[in-house]
């Protein structure tokens, strides 16, 4: 059964070295975290499997990767300095801040429960600015992106003329965001800094309604592939109130977290809002000339933008278990392959000199294909409810046997069924189970 509690990751995460609390010598940043050696190994896999099936398996899709920092004129044309703001209240008998849309009762404070005690909204601007060079001030001010959608807007044209695509076709682009989040919290859920995997997907306007539909139906297979069961997740379209100034319609992939349902990734039919707008503040041309039909527009966009420590949070209460083995419970990490950490486990029965010859040769020859963790300490039970906890799909033990034999054992992790098979076939039978 998947977390029904989020500390049972938080703690998981913790123990195992997938996240830490950032800065937690010096008594930690609140609601700031480190990706230790597990997690920064699964976020790579999560947004590893984003490319391959956004770009790699496909030849509409263009990857690229812009600058963080960009000048105010960015944020000015997309409409950020205007718009990209929250509604901020303040409790005046608590002294909490919220947001006035999270609120369930925009009366009543959840912190305290006093009854209209809550200042006017304010709207906050959750870009992050600060100075480029040694003088502060005017000239000198830039903005940390808070989205990565404006990269691909700006070089639409740069990629139109060295890619020699036509639309549709796609420019995706994976890294760090940044949001002064007014409430942030839920563990990795949402953050000051994260990162997204965001795909601007261009197309004649008349065909935006199936591209639309194409890519909430896409978007939603992927988590279904990648292990999350259907029935935790959803596909929720936006109230006309709800949506973005730039947006003709938007659809969530909403995931079931302990708290409920909460967004993993929003599909927004953005027209040609962002084109026209760069068009118009740089004074370029911000167009599509088609020669077929002899005629030049301005594309409309579908984005599909996720959120790759959100994604990395849903894999992870998802893939949560506990079962029992042998009359002894066990935690266990039913991680789709590709987004485990580790592929493999090399574990030798014995730390004697006999064995680990064979062993590191083993870890070496599997290490040339997979990420593969080598671990010679404790009893062999305890190295395989390690390796079950971080969600690592198959361990290889090699005993005195494979001295003799030239044959290891491969234990499963979902199943704990174990299979000898010759050192030389090792290869073969962990890319059958593995699936790649
Ligand atoms: P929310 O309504 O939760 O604030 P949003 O609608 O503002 O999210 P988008 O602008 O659509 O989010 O961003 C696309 C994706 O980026 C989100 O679906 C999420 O996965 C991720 N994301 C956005 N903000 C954060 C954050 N503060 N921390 C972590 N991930 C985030």
């Amino acid at each position: 059964m998947p977390a029904t509690d989020l500390d049972q990751i938080v703690n998981l995460c913790k123990r195992r070295g997938f996240v830490y609390p950032s800065a937690e010598i010096y008594g930690g940043f609140r609601s700031s975290y480190d990706y230790g050696p597990l997690g920064s190994l699964m976020l790579r896999n999560v947004r590893e499997a984003w490319i391959r099936t956004m770009v790699q398996q496909r030849d509409d899709v263009l990857l690229i990767d812009a600058a963080i920092l960009a000048p105010p004129a960015v944020f000015e044309a997309s409409g950020h300095l205007a718009n990209f703001s929250d509604p901020l209240v303040d409790c005046t008998k608590c002294k909490q801040r919220f947001r006035e849309d999270h609120l369930t009762d925009p009366n009543v404070c959840p912190n305290c429960g006093a009854v209209g005690s809550f200042t006017e909204a304010r709207a906050f601007n959750l870009m992050f600015k600060t100075y480029a060079g040694p003088v502060e001030g005017l000239g000198a001010e830039v903005y940390m992106r808070p989205e990565t959608a404006q990269g691909m807007f700006v070089n639409f044209v740069n990629v139109l003329q060295t890619s020699r695509k036509k639309p549709p076709f796609g420019i995706a682009q994976v890294g760090k965001s940044f949001r002064n989040e007014i409430t942030p919290g839920n563990f990795i859920f949402r953050t000051r800094e994260f990162e997204q995997m965001e795909c601007e997907f261009f197309v004649p306007p008349a065909e935006s309604a199936q591209w639309y539909e194409y890519w909430c139906n896409a978007r939603f297979q992927w988590y279904v592939d990648l292990g999350i069961p259907a029935d935790m997740l959803r596909l929720r379209a936006h109230d006309a109130d709800e949506l973005s100034h730039y947006s003709a319609g938007t659809s969530d992939v909403e995931f079931m977290y302990p708290w409920g349902w909460g967004e993993l990734e929003g599909i927004a039919q953005r027209t040609d809002y962002d084109l026209k707008q760069h068009a118009q503040h740089s004074g370029q041309k911000l167009d599509f000339f088609d020669q077929a039909t002899n005629e030049r527009y301005v594309p409309y966009v579908i984005e599909p933008a996720a959120g790759v420590n959100r994604a990395m949070a849903a894999f992870l209460l998802a893939a949560y278990d506990e079962d029992e083995v042998g009359g002894e419970a066990r935690t266990i990490l039913r991680l789709h392959p590709r987004l485990a950490p580790y592929k493999v486990a090399v574990l030798p029965l014995s730390k004697k000199d006999t064995l680990t010859p064979l062993a590191r040769e083993i870890f070496r020859g599997l290490g040339e294909r997979y990420m593969v963790d080598y671990d010679d300490t404790q009893s062999i039970g305890k190295r395989y409810r390690r390796q079950d906890e971080i969600g690592t799909p198959l361990c290889v033990t090699v005993d005195f046997d494979s001295l003799e034999d030239g044959a290891a054992t491969i234990r499963e992790r979902d199943t704990t069924t174990q299979v000898r098979v010759p050192i030389a076939d090792l290869e073969t039978e962990i890319r059958a189970r593995l699936g790649f």
